[in-house]
């Protein structure tokens, strides 16, 4: 296909006409930045200078914005998953169950903790974790459950925190995609037994590169601070100026995943306008729903919990009828060319992503009893493969726009649909 000319020969419809841009700073990052960059105090293992390291009140602020005890802030949202999957007892020969649908890390955070994933089908509404799909894969050697708050959606969070306490098993929220959302009054990221968060430049919060993870449990907090810190820890008492405040209390080896004081101040001044975005990205998909849903897609739904939804991406499912004359790949490409925005389709199952390929790393000590389970096309997972072959999704910066933007990309998927109903037969 051109990239130049729409399918019908017309110029494109948003020909010239950019996209706002993500990630933005807020009104307060220049000023944050530069106080870290003349502080001298770049990581949180700097002396002491008698003031709170921007970490210390990037977490008490974003703990507060949660509403949970603890939050320790992680290099990045693959690094918040591995430590708390560590700090909730995950080890080697552990079963991990992961949603089929889900960005790579989901699962190789797994395997870098020497546990198994074992993937479990998804619910066609919400593209996240089954419970009933979670519970049919629960064996003797499961020790977790990672639920990850997809897209748009809030997953079923009283179904699966009901489902791991029967079961005696840690349910670890991958919340990487849904700063701010909430599920019956309760943002996501604190139900489980620990939340962790990604502030990777695409998502709704970011520093660049960036993690946190949150728990209620100050015991699981703590390990995940040594865990992310070469096994130090925060002394309780400031020491003197000119001292370290990290103590080396070997309490629990660890390995360097720390956030740098830029991001933490970053990430305060950013945290201030993540409400704000959220709220007009939720109108902008409100609209896009009724114009969407209007012309016989598919939107994806949240959870009936769900009391406040966020969108890192918008995701919309397209009818059969379009889809035997024309692979979600095609009318993504031709969207793609109408909007100037890449329209894409959702994550492929995680068994069949190139991204995940478990035996390109011998480090991984799995069990011969494990590996008929990480084999690629052993998996029977039919809303998973569905989805992947009938979703299409684009980034929250299209969201930021105004209502006519809406419009555009109502009209771009109406000639885009259009065109295919005129394919011969
Ligand atoms: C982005 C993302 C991660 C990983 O976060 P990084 O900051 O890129 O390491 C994990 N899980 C999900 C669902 C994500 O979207």
């Amino acid at each position: 296909m051109s990239t130049t000319r729409a399918p019908h020969g017309r110029p494109p419809l948003r020909a010239g006409r950019p996209w706002p841009r993500w990630p933005r700073p807020s009104a307060g990052a220049e000023q944050a930045l530069l106080e870290v960059l003349h502080s001298g105090r770049w990581s949180i293992a700097s002396p002491y200078d008698g003031n709170p390291t921007h970490e210390q009140r990037f977490a008490a602020r974003f703990a507060a914005y949660l509403g949970v005890g603890n939050c320790v802030p992680t290099a990045s949202g693959t690094a918040s998953l591995m430590t708390a999957l560590e700090a909730c007892g995950v080890g080697a020969g552990d079963e991990v169950i992961v949603p089929a649908l889900s960005w790579a890390a989901s699962a190789s955070t797994v395997l870098g903790v020497n546990a198994v994933p074992v993937f479990a089908d998804v619910d066609p509404g919400t593209l996240c974790l089954d419970p009933a799909a979670a519970e049919a894969a629960i064996t003797p050697a499961t020790k977790a459950i990672m639920v990850v708050h997809l897209y748009s959606a809030v997953a079923e969070l009283a179904a699966l925190r009901a489902l791991a306490d029967r079961h005696g098993l840690a349910l670890i929220e991958d919340s990487a995609q849904a700063h701010g959302a909430s599920y019956r009054g309760r943002k996501v990221g604190t139900v489980g037994d620990a939340g962790t968060f990604s502030m990777h430049h695409t998502k709704l919060l970011s520093s660049g590169e960036g993690g946190a993870a949150v728990t209620h449990d100050a015991r699981i907090a703590r390990r995940i601070e040594h865990l992310r810190a070469d096994g130090r820890c925060r002394s309780t008492a400031p020491p003197a100026p000119g001292l370290p405040e990290l103590v080396e209390s070997g309490e629990l080896m660890g390995s360097n995943r720390c956030l740098s004081e830029f991001q933490s101040a970053l990430l305060t001044a950013q945290l201030e306008e993540l409400d704000g975005l959220n709220a007009v990205r939720r109108a902008n998909a409100e609209t896009l729903d009724r114009l969407l849903g209007g012309m016989g897609l598919t939107p994806q739904r949240t959870s009936p919990g769900t009391t406040e939804r966020t969108y890192f991406g918008y995701a919309v499912g397209l009818p059969g009828a379009v889809l035997s004359t024309m692979p979600a790949e095609t009318v993504a490409g031709a969207l793609t060319v109408e909007l100037g925005l890449h329209v894409k389709q959702v994550y492929p199952p995680l068994y069949a992503s190139p991204l995940y390929d478990p035996a390109s790393r011998p480090r991984f000590d799995i069990g011969s009893g494990h590996l008929d389970r990480l084999v690629r096309g052993r998996h029977d997972l039919p809303v998973a493969e569905q989805a992947a072959r009938s979703f299409l999704t684009f980034h929250h910066a299209a969201l930021l726009g105004e209502e006519a933007d809406m419009e555009d990309i109502a009209e771009a998927f109406r000639r885009v649909l259009g065109s295919c109903a005129e394919l011969p037969g």
